[in-house]
């Protein structure tokens, strides 16, 4: 196939905008703290594998001191606050958080790898936009539905993945920030930065000391903080084994818990449907964040008279994506965030093969350091290939197809996840009929991974439990 990329000049955003330190502290009771009891660690650019700072590594006595704070926090000063206080204190972040956007995007796209325009358009506007969000509900909880005078829960520990780091942190403190609890933020060990910075803005919005605390760690430090006994509510994002190790460990404590874990998207595109609009639909949503988006389309179901047509356009339209350099403007791939993780997507694409299944890939250069995976398709799958059952997490595309509406759905639910799925068809009564059926927590019509922080977000089955967003997102947070 003719390549039909042009040749584009670099145009790589400044990394002037942001200062790193040497080596950061754990963000404790209001301030950057060396760890007691914890060691360092390195945070390296999966672009380029340049180590970016140290960070500390909390131990159990480290995560002790950040929940203590937290609950005299809770106790003292923003429990009792009034909403419409601390209402204040969050649109100071949000409006921080738009002053330092392009500080903010530079640094997640850096220590995460996502190409910067991601960053710059999806991470950091939308991670401004929860705060800006729940900052109006904090006065207005009463009128939420959930009871006449709801109640803060306390404590919340939450623990983040590394694939969106900025914009889960802020999923979590918003919402339990205006509901009136303080919070432990855990981060993922791969992804610290931009959390740091984040305590940097809360600092400088003048939060009364304890209310957000950053412990820095690996799993053992996301371990110490949801088993620790004056943590009232816990709130996971990521794999599903380590949420079930989470539910494990929480039965029987009375702790609150919300689990958003892993999926296995259906993303279903009937004869009917705008081509090119669904070729754009099925490249976002698989291809986006180099597919580590855990409401990722990465079961395409075609309708089979158009499976051909599909699959040429799909890849005609892959030849043009650029991979490479995070930074560069013109990037839409950027880096896989760690070797594990690489290695993780390049087992599972072997057994994609050795189970039959047709591998396909654009021609596009890959730079020599780093960890990089070229866009990848898989036609000729059959619904029990590990590569149509297993969560990937990486940029690569299962292709299955379907002929009637009912074989579509039975496909689409065929999966122990139930997070997302996408439908693309001109007809709007099948798309009201497919919603019904379909077995996940959110269903996109025409369009994919989409977000706002108005509507609720969550999954069924091995997806998790509890919602995310909107006005349901603060029942998590409330004693009702
Ligand atoms: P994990 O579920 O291990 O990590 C998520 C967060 O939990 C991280 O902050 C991690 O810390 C922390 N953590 C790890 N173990 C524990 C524990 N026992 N108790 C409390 N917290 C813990 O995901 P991985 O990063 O290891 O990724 C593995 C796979 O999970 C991926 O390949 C992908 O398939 C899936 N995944 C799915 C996500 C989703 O949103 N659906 C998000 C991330 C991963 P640390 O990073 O420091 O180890």
């Amino acid at each position: 196939m003719p390549s039909t990329r042009f040749t584009y000049a670099p145009a790589p955003e400044s990394r002037s905008v942001v200062s790193l330190r040497p080596a950061y502290g754990l963000f404790v009771d209001g301030e950057f703290v060396e760890p007691r009891d914890g060691s360092m660690f390195t945070t390296a650019s999966p672009s380029s594998e340049e180590v970016l700072a140290e960070v500390a590594a909390a131990g159990p006595g480290d995560v002790d001191r950040a929940v203590a704070a937290a609950a005299r926090a809770q106790r003292d000063t923003w429990g009792p606050m009034p909403g419409k206080e601390r209402a204040k204190y969050l649109f100071r972040i949000a409006r921080l958080m738009q002053e330092r956007s392009r500080e903010l995007a530079v640094l997640e796209s850096m220590d995460n790898g996502k190409p910067i325009r991601e960053a710059r358009d999806v991470d950091v506007p939308l991670a401004a936009a929860h705060f800006f969000y729940y900052a109006g509900w904090a006065d207005k909880l009463a009128y939420a539905g959930l009871g006449p005078s709801p109640r803060p829960i306390g404590v919340a520990g939450q623990v983040v993945p590394w694939n969106f780091p900025l914009l889960m942190a802020a999923w979590k403190l918003a919402p339990a920030l205006a509901a009136g609890n303080t919070c432990v933020l855990k981060p993922a060990e791969t992804t610290p930065l931009t959390a740091l910075l984040l305590a940097e803005i809360v600092q400088q919005a003048e939060l009364p000391p304890g209310v957000v605390n950053v412990v820095t760690g690996a799993g053992d430090t996301g371990a110490a903080l949801v088993a620790h006994p004056a943590v009232d509510k816990v709130a996971f994002t990521g794999s599903t084994e380590v949420g079930k190790a989470i539910q494990r460990s929480l039965a029987g404590t009375g702790k609150r818990l919300t689990l958003e874990l892993g999926g296995k998207a259906a993303n279903i595109v009937f004869d009917d449907a705008p081509l090119s609009q669904a070729v754009e639909g099925i490249v976002n949503g698989i291809f986006f964040n180099q597919g580590h988006v855990c409401c990722a389309g990465s079961r395409l179901l075609v309708q089979e008279s158009i499976a051909d047509a599909v699959v040429d356009a799909l890849k005609l339209r892959l030849e043009t994506l650029r991979l490479g350099d995070p930074l560069d403007k013109n990037t839409d791939i950027g880096a896989i965030n760690s070797p594990g993780q690489l290695a993780k997507i390049e087992e599972l694409a072997s057994s994609g093969e050795a189970e039959g299944a047709t591998r396909w890939s654009p021609s596009c250069p890959v730079p020599e350091r780093g960890y990089w995976f070229r866009p990848t398709i898989f036609t000729g799958v059959a619904p029990a290939f590990r590569i149509a059952r297993e969560e990937i997490f990486g940029p690569v595309l299962s292709v299955l197809t379907f002929r009637t509406p009912d074989e579509a759905v039975v496909k689409a639910n065929n999966t122990t996840y139930g997070l997302s799925a996408g439908v693309w068809t001109e007809k709007g009564s099948r798309i009201l009929w497919m919603a019904q059926h379909l077995r996940a927590g959110v269903v996109w019509a025409n369009t994919f991974n989409r977000f706002d922080p108005t509507s609720p977000f969550g999954g069924y089955r091995e997806s998790g439990f509890g919602r995310e967003g909107g006005r349901h997102g603060l029942e998590a947070y409330l004693d009702v």
